[in-house]
């Protein structure tokens, strides 16, 4: 039987808090389920290793993850530490260097869980991020520093095949689950040397899907749509930049940060995908056992799904949700007052009340 190793990236602020619930249900998953095994790693690369050795991971730390076959990650960031300094020492390097250029967030609704907004429909729709190039690129420079002609430039990063690689991704999942239509989020009207490439490769890879149709829509005017009509979307693709913003407003019409994962995949799986929340490490709440973990069990969810487990997921999403429509366990993001622990706790509960049936 497989044994599969997970290496373990709490980060800082509430990640640490969450999780520690994302590990208790992947427990108690193997602790019910003999043909489910798991060895974990936890390596505390975080704001204070940064402020104790000046750098987020040692020199070999992307060697050392390598061999892992996922990672599991908290949230960083620490106002004690420049913003950039995490996002660029530890999340930009694995997400590039692992190839790990999909970033998958199921924007649902869960049973129970009511939108702020009164749609038609269950909101249900994917956004596939392009994660490995893009907006955020380190590339540019700033002139005439500390001088009223001071100037910025940074450069987009659009790759041909970089656009096709996460297109051909996102189509295969429409193709296979009968999507009719795959939304291209764009802005090729205003920024047209990126952004025209971007919709070219898009249209290339949907030329090998003629039963699925691909719809281009201007960013600003598809972030309105979601809010008037969200039941209606599938399958967005969007940049990298697009998608982040793309899907902080979509945890927000389902639940809001507490309740969205991510999946960081390698589709060739040569290298360990990582799974995350999307929201941060929340220092406003952090500390307090009071931020909401499903969003960090989700993703553990979205983890055992890409190791092949889809049934162990399932057994993971039910409980989430009959926790969640039970309403006596909720954070305070969802209107309770139970802490982090005690959810995960009746999470765990409710995953053992299905082996016991
Ligand atoms: P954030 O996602 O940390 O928090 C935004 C808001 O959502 C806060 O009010 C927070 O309390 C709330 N929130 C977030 N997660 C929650 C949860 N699980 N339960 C309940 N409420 C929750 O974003 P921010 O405040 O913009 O950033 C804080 C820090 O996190 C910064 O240092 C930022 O750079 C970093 N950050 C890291 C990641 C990452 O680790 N991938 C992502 C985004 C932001
Ligand atoms: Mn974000």
């Amino acid at each position: 039987m497989k044994i599969y190793n997970i290496a373990v990236l709490p980060g800082d602020g509430i990640g640490p808090e969450v999780i520690n619930e994302g590990m208790k249900v992947l427990q108690a998953l193997a602790d019910v389920d003999s043909t489910f095994k798991f060895e974990s790693t936890t390596f505390n690369w975080n704001s204070d290793y940064y402020l104790k050795h000046n750098r987020m991971m040692p020199e070999d730390g992307l060697s050392t993850l390598q061999h892992y076959d996922a990672i599991f990650f908290g949230a960083i960031g620490d106002r004690r530490v420049p913003e950039h300094i995490p996002i660029w020492e530890l999340i930009m390097p694995i997400r590039k260097n692992f190839r790990q250029y999909v970033n998958l967030r199921p924007i649902k609704q869960l049973r129970g869980v009511k939108s702020p907004i009164n749609a038609n429909g269950p909101i249900d729709f994917y956004v596939y991020r392009e994660n490995a190039e893009g907006e955020y690129s380190n590339i540019g420079g700033r002139l005439y520093q500390q001088t009223d002609e001071e100037i910025a430039i940074q450069n987009t990063v659009i790759t041909k095949k970089g656009v096709r690689r996460l297109a051909s991704y996102a189509f295969e999942y429409a193709e296979k689950n009968h999507v009719k239509k795959v939304v291209n989020a764009t802005k090729s009207n205003a920024i047209v040397h990126s952004m025209k490439l971007w919709d070219e490769a898009v249209e290339e890879v949907a030329s090998s899907y003629p039963e699925i149709m691909v719809e281009d829509v201007y960013i600003d005017a598809l972030v309105a749509h979601l809010v008037q009509r969200p039941e209606t979307y599938e399958v967005i693709v969007a940049s990298n930049l697009f998608g982040d913003i793309l899907t902080d407003l979509g945890a927000a019409l389902v639940g809001g940060l507490g309740l969205s994962p991510s999946a960081n995949l390698n589709p060739e799986r040569n290298f360990p995908s990582m799974f995350e929340p999307i929201h941060g490490s929340a220092p406003d709440i952090s500390g307090k056992q009071i931020a909401n973990p499903i969003a960090q069990i989700w993703s553990a969810a979205l983890m055992l799904e890409h190791l092949g487990r889809k049934d162990l997921s399932s057994i993971v999403m039910t409980a989430i949700e009959n926790v969640i429509e039970d309403k006596k366990v909720l954070t305070p993001d969802l209107g309770g007052n139970a802490r982090t622990f005690e959810t995960g706790d009746a999470i765990v509960q409710q995953i053992n009340h299905q082996y016991r049936r």
